[in-house]
């Protein structure tokens, strides 16, 4: 069965967007991954299409409104997680990615303004997913990103399916340095071991690299190694 994602927003023509294009793109024409996008005006109440009303308690602002995104949700959902973009969510991290690269629907809902009514995550037993820790003005972009990265791990979507292996958090290290062709460019050469041909040698520069950088880079990826042994 295709992957299936189900997008709730007040922006579809957004999507595909970059999901259109490369890797992603292809996997969505060839049907490896599907892609509907609904737009939560359609479900309205009034003829101007509003979604949002102003914070109970004050403050600045729009908040979206329960009934309409209720609406959207249940006229919509068939089956799966659904999933709040959300600065409060748990953050995504490439564990998660898999995770939920194994789910066969997800319904995503895109906040806008200044993000949903609470009752609606309680309601709909509604998963938070965060970015990063910093604020966009719309799920639509999390939302994008998160799929991005679920879409590339999806059966048959990368071509050499090795490729991923040894990519940054899927060890748990960050990747080592990567070089190609011309060997010398600027007077800079590309490290003689990288050319020697030598497997076991090359092996051990990459995990040695791999560990400096994380140390320098990343101190709290190896804590997290150190606590998890
Ligand atoms: N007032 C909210 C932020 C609203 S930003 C707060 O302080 O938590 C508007 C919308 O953008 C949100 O509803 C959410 O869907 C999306 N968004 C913003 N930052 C995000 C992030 N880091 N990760 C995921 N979604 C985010």
């Amino acid at each position: 069965m295709a992957f299936k994602a189900k997008i709730l927003t007040i922006f579809p023509e957004i999507f595909p967007g970059f999901l259109g294009y490369s890797l992603t793109g292809k996997a969505l024409n060839e049907g490896i991954w599907q892609l509907e996008t609904v737009n939560i005006r359609d479900y309205a109440f009034d003829k101007h299409g509003s979604v949002d009303d102003t914070p109970c308690g004050g403050g600045a602002g729009m908040i979206m409104r329960p009934d309409v995104l209720g609406e959207a949700i249940e006229h919509n959902y068939n089956g799966g997680k659904i999933i709040y973009m959300s600065p409060k969510g748990k953050p995504l991290t490439q564990q998660k990615v898999h995770e939920l690269s194994r789910e066969d629907n997800l319904t995503i809902i895109c906040g806008r303004f200044e993000g949903i009514d609470e009752r609606v995550i309680e309601e709909y037993n509604i998963e938070e997913i965060s970015i990063g820790d910093y604020i966009l003005t719309g799920g639509e972009q999390a939302a994008m990103i998160m799929l991005d990265a679920i879409v590339r791990l999806l059966p048959n979507v990368l071509g050499n399916s090795a490729s991923t292996e040894n990519e940054s958090f899927e060890g748990d290290l960050l990747e080592y340095p990567q070089y190609t062709r011309p060997t010398e460019w600027k007077g800079r050469k590309v490290p003689d071991v990288l050319m020697s041909g030598h497997h076991e040698n090359v092996a051990k520069w990459q995990r040695e690299q791999a560990l400096q950088i994380t140390k320098e880079r990343r101190p709290d990826l190896l804590e997290k190694i150190l606590d998890s042994k």
